[in-house]
């Protein structure tokens, strides 16, 4: 149903909706509440603190606009009693239309610095006098171009009346554990009339969500039991002599992994099967294991990665261990002569093993006889990716490679269709990571080491969370922290690299980091996966606080390759009680799998399962706070009816939908 249906949406309006990404009536009511006001509860100004987010009103005395400074802003100058504070709004012009003098709700962070003017930064507002109507609880919706929060609730009050919102969860099962009807929950969380109303909604609609996910999981589930077309000559024997190539021995977790390949490769079954296991647990020379098996039986295999730099590490890495076979690495920055050449090697089979990034996927590439693909780093591969991988030869041996661990039940879930394998150890030399939390006063003690270092041949990574700089400017965009550092630490020899650079400059900039042309490397988080420079010992992450536990854990991993003692310094950019418990954590823990556990207790179910890069989210389920027992209860539930005898094939059918609807959807 489109949204123009509703009424007051005129095609102006429906564009700035579609700036949500809301298109239907359907979209809109999943435009979950980005937060709740709670109108019982107006803070004094008089009495909040630095970083504070409160709700508090005022009445607005003076309104200033400036669109033509670097970052236009709109000021109002407010009094609440004897106290008076300034509201501020960055790149926001338009809202100087919707104040003028007299009462205001505010609701945002506080900016109350020693010296400075008490100053709440681009707050979310209504006019007072609305009070009286608007009580209890109210919803504050993400809005974009000239919407407004008032219209935003008048529209879902519409879409709650027209949409059935029916339930996909069989009705004997919605009977028997008394499930709240659907259409309620969403009532509840737009329209709660206390807290506990919203989480209830929140997690009903969150249960049903996971239910239809589980069960997409559940219906294409397959792959392992087909019956193996390729068979592997190769001996035992031969494998051993294939493993001395390697210049260490392998752990137990590594030899156990290697035995399930074998027996799987050797079986009678296709392999489907997940390595997981923690960064620098060696996961690469276990997948050289079973691409030995492959090529010395006369197959292809291929090894894919998620960016360029790490195919092209790959690539090198596998001509050192398979001197007498033909690696070529295929990737989207190559010229189109290059590719149509690499191409042809591939499809002749004088390619033996072909590295690459998703390019390999690409329709136009022909294996001659390839029997096995390696993934890694697989969570940035989406689900269907995998299954078009498979296919790429016939009935492909197939194994993904992850080092985002996740806890053990969530894995059943999100890799249902696959056998899983952990290596749980690590090699021996390794230290420790020694962590800490770095305060703003020892910031500059942080950098003269790191300059030391670099006198030492000890290079450092510096990592900053994004590009640009956010709306509330607080976050350094890498560029500008590049800039700084260069003048603060003039004798050391810095590089940049982000997400933005072309392929082929971000490629060269890892070859001269990794050749010690440069001290210290600042990036974003495309350093995140992988790469491996063993004389990296220090990584200092700003803004530690807006990444998830694992994702900092795997960031951490770049560093402590060698047996050189390393070290991992996180700054907060925002301190809160929250983050600084979150950090503990990691700051005392070094296991990936306890790490993953600890993250979700804390961040709850929400976002777990939505996607970082791709903005898309897994489940619909942006924005709700919901407990993880609710996704083991979705799991329980999705058992139970496909147990039952009744007929499932509505529910089949939404569930093979929401498969495809998976593509391109990756894990955070
Ligand atoms: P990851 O599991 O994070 O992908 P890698 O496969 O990149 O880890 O291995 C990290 C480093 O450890 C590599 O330099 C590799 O050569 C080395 N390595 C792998 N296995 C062992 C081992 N058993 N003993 C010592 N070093 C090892
Ligand atoms: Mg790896």
């Amino acid at each position: 149903m489109q949204i123009t249906s509703l009424k007051l949406i005129s095609d102006k309006r429906e564009k700035d909706f579609n700036k949500l990404g809301i298109y239907t009536v359907e979209d809109l009511v999943r435009h979950f509440p980005k937060d709740y006001l709670d109108l019982r509860n107006i803070t004094p100004i008089s009495q909040v603190y630095h970083n504070d987010v409160v709700l508090t009103c005022g009445e607005v005395l003076t309104v200033e606009c400036n669109k033509y400074s670097r970052r236009p802003y709109v000021r109002a100058r407010c009094r609440q009693g004897d106290c008076l504070f300034t509201a501020i709004w960055f790149n926001q012009v338009y809202v100087a239309d919707k104040l003028r003098p007299g009462e205001f709700l505010f609701y945002g962070r506080v900016q109350n610095k020693f010296g400075l003017e008490l100053t709440i930064v681009n707050p979310t507002f209504e006019p007072a006098e609305k009070k009286s109507r608007l009580q209890g609880i109210i919803p504050v919706y993400s809005l974009s171009g000239k919407l407004t929060q008032k219209l935003m609730r008048y529209e879902l009050e519409q879409a709650l009346e027209k949409l059935p919102l029916a339930s996909c969860i069989p009705y004997d099962i919605q009977r028997r554990y008394e499930l709240m009807k659907l259409k309620d929950a969403y009532r509840k969380v737009h329209f709660p009339e206390t807290v506990e109303d919203y989480r209830e909604g929140a997690n009903r609609i969150a249960l049903e969500e996971y239910f239809l996910l589980i069960s997409a999981f559940k219906v294409t589930k397959g792959g392992s039991d087909d019956a193996r077309l390729n068979t592997y000559s190769v001996t035992r024997e031969e494998l051993d002599s294939f493993i001395s190539r390697f210049p260490f021995t392998l752990t137990p977790g590594q030899i156990g992994a290697v035995q399930d390949i074998w027996d799987n490769m050797k079986g009678p079954h296709r392999m489907n099967r997940l390595i997981q296991g923690d960064v620098g647990s060696g996961k690469t020379a276990v997948a050289m294991t079973a691409m030995y098996m492959a090529v010395k039986s006369g197959y292809q295999a291929a090894m894919l990665a998620p960016t360029e730099v790490l195919a092209q590490q790959n690539a090198s890495v596998l001509r050192t261990y398979f001197p007498e076979y033909n690696v070529v690495c295929l990737t989207g920055s190559m010229t189109a002569k290059e590719k149509k050449f690499t191409k042809a090697l591939i499809e002749g089979g004088m390619a033996h093993i072909v590295c690459g990034t998703h390019a390999i996927l690409q329709e136009d590439v022909f294996f001659s006889n390839l029997s096995l693909v390696v993934c890694d780093e697989q969570q940035r591969f989406g689900v269907a990716q995998r299954a078009s991988l498979a296919n790429k030869g016939e009935s492909c041996d197939v194994i993904v490679m992850s080092a985002t661990p996740i806890p053990r039940t969530l894995s059943l879930i999100w890799y249902g269709d696959l056998d899983i394998t952990t290596i749980k150890d690590k090699p021996k030399d390794r230290q420790e990571i020694s962590t800490s939390i770095i305060p703003e006063r020892k910031y500059t003690d942080m950098l003269r080491y790191v300059a030391e270092q670099a006198k030492k041949g000890c290079q450092t990574y510096f990592v900053c969370p994004k590009i640009e700089e956010d709306e509330e400017g607080t976050i350094m965009s890498v560029t500008e922290l590049y800039e700084d550092l260069k003048t603060k630490m003039p004798d050391t020899r810095f590089a940049l690299l982000h997400g933005k650079m072309k392929e082929k400059d971000k490629n060269a900039i890892m070859e001269d980091f990794k050749a010690k042309k440069y001290d210290c490397l600042v990036s974003t988080t495309v350093i995140e996966v992988g790469v491996d420079v063993p004389d990296a010992t220090i990584m200092i992450i700003y803004n530690a606080e807006r990444f998830g536990l694992s994702q900092l854990h795997q960031l951490r991993g770049r560093v402590g390759r060698s047996s050189r003692k390393s070290y991992c310094f996180l700054l907060m950019g925002v301190e809160t009680e929250e983050a600084r418990r979150r950090l503990t954590v990691l700051k005392t823990c070094s296991d990936g799998f306890r790490i993953a556990e600890e993250d979700l207790k804390i961040r709850g179910g929400g976002d777990f399962l939505g996607t970082r890069q791709s903005g898309r989210m897994l489940s619909e389920i942006k924005n709700l706070k919901f407990p993880v027992e609710t996704i083991f209860t979705a799991k329980a539930l999705v058992d139970e009816a496909f147990s039952s005898t009744q007929d499932l094939t509505q529910l089949k059918t939404l569930a093979a939908g929401k498969y495809e609807s998976l593509k391109d959807i990756v894990l955070n």
